[in-house]
């Protein structure tokens, strides 16, 4: 055998980890940067709306806007060509896979904006669930029209699941986008109505009136999105007078990072097979990270170098807890790195369980949970199969007080002291052990969320492990 194989040097740390900490201390003081879901009703107009603020702002130009008119009025859906400009970006269709969530980024005057589309279908929660734990805000789009607001607000309408959803999962600010006024002739009236029904839910869910804002808009026609100096904005503009969604947007406060905290990225996208090596996306949940560094990735025993890491589709040489990052790895064998897999540093590894006690609040059910019931476990960007254990205790909601012991059953509303385990990968085979650490040593990392049949039972968070 004459041919020699090229083994590439990885790459080497630039900086010692004070005065990384240092730099990332520094930058993240004057950040402008956060993250953002859009929720909503399926055909509330989330797609429309991304579609045209992203050319309001600049970002789509006039020639790909015009392609996108003529190639979606081809297919014979011309209303939904601002949507078609979201829908298929390029990235998916460069990489030949399809995400499992799109994003994209905008800059408004005062934000970098990442945001993180979820498809409205029922059946796509799963997808929102991994978008929203990435999120710092969320973005809540209704439909104003007669009838379909309501069709999205009863039990069984996406608007409640979601709202509960985001919030459970640490989004604490959230902006209202009423849309397509222009249906009900901008009424003043309809507005303050979806306003006033939204408003008791939003506060009962937890939200702080203080970080919910409305704003009345039209997606599609692009009113009072970056401004109201349209003809189309002049039946709004005689009884609106507050701000428009950008000027929302540009209020929209960067989450506080957890820059101290040992580094922590669960992977929730994976591209193989790159020629710049593997691919992987996930938001870091605590610590920094620089290229050259030695991670280890769990569960499992094997480690990579960071080759390179990208955010917002720019290179970078290191990310912070708070960001969403891509990151280029070698020195690893790809078939180690899977959705749920965490990065950590090799000497402060994220502890593995495969039981564990939560604390959760149960939803809106109509069949109450008992001990032994399946469930699928959501846990950063992980979901696997899964067992409420044992029933512990009931809590007062208001003072987290024990009301119960091992109680027989959790009904809607209850809050409850449970046991989760991991359900085995087949019969035989051993416990299953997934990375989990608490909610009181990483707020990111310790949320968990039940599903049942394809709806959500309960949120809550991890506080001590079964060991
Ligand atoms: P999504 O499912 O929430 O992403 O909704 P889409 O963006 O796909 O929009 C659903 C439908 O509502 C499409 O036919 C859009 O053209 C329409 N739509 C979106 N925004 C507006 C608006 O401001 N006014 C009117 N009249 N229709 C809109």
């Amino acid at each position: 055998k004459t041919a020699t194989e090229v083994v590439e040097e990885p790459p080497k740390m630039t900086f010692a980890k004070e005065v990384l900490l240092e730099e990332a201390k520094k930058s993240l003081s004057q950040s402008k940067n956060v993250s953002l879901v859009v929720i909503g009703h399926v055909d509330a107009g989330k797609s429309t709306l991304m579609g045209r603020l992203l050319y309001e702002l600049g970002r789509l130009d006039e020639k790909t806007r015009t392609a996108n008119e003529r190639g979606s009025s081809k297919i014979g859906k011309s209303s939904f060509s601002w949507a078609w400009n979201l829908d298929g970006t390029l990235e998916e269709r460069e990489r030949g896979i399809t995400m499992d969530i799109a994003t994209r980024s905008l800059s408004t005057p005062k934000r970098n904006i990442t945001v993180l589309d979820a498809p409205g279908h029922k059946d796509f929660v799963p997808n929102m669930i991994s978008g929203a734990s990435q999120a710092d805000c969320a973005l809540l789009v209704v439909d104003a029209s007669m009838g379909e607001f309501e069709a999205g607000f009863e039990r069984g309408g996406q608007t409640r699941e979601h709202l509960i959803l985001v919030r459970s999962l640490g989004v604490s600010q959230v902006i209202v986008a009423i849309n397509k006024l222009d249906q009900v002739n901008w009424d003043r009236i309809r507005y303050d109505d979806i306003v006033s029904q939204l408003k008791p839910f939003l506060l009962q869910s937890g939200f702080q009136a203080s970080n919910t804002n409305f704003v009345p808009i039209g997606a599609m026609l692009g009113v009072n999105l970056v401004n109201r100096e349209d003809e189309e904005a002049s039946l709004l503009n005689a009884w609106y007078h507050g701000p428009t969604l950008v000027d929302l947007l540009d209020t929209l406060v960067p989450p506080t990072r957890n820059l101290m905290a040992p580094l922590r990225i669960p992977i929730s996208n994976v591209f193989k097979g790159q020629s710049a090596g593997t691919a992987v996306t996930g938001r870091v949940c605590g610590g920094v990270v620089q290229v050259g560094e030695r991670l280890r990735v769990l569960p499992g025993d094997e480690t990579a170098i960071v080759k390179s890491i990208e955010v917002e589709e720019q290179d970078v040489p290191w990310v912070a807890a708070g960001s969403n990052a891509t990151l280029y790895l070698t020195s690893i064998d790809p078939v180690h790195l899977n959705v749920g897999t965490v990065l950590c540093p090799p000497d402060n590894v994220v502890p593995l369980a495969s039981s564990f006690k939560a604390r959760i609040i149960v939803f809106d059910i109509v069949i109450p949970i008992t001990a032994g019931a399946s469930i699928e476990l959501f846990h950063h960007s992980r979901d696997v199969s899964a067992a409420v254990s044992k029933l512990l205790a009931t809590r007062d909601r208001a003072n987290g007080k024990i009301l119960k012991i091992s109680p027989r059953m959790l009904s809607k509303g209850m809050s409850a002291d449970v046991e989760i385990t991991i359900r085995s990968l087949s019969q035989n085979a051993p416990p299953r052990a997934i990375p989990l650490e608490t909610f009181a040593v990483n707020k990111d990392m310790g949320r968990v969320l039940l599903r049942r049949n394809g709806e959500t039972v309960a949120a809550g968070v991890s506080p001590t492990y079964n060991v």
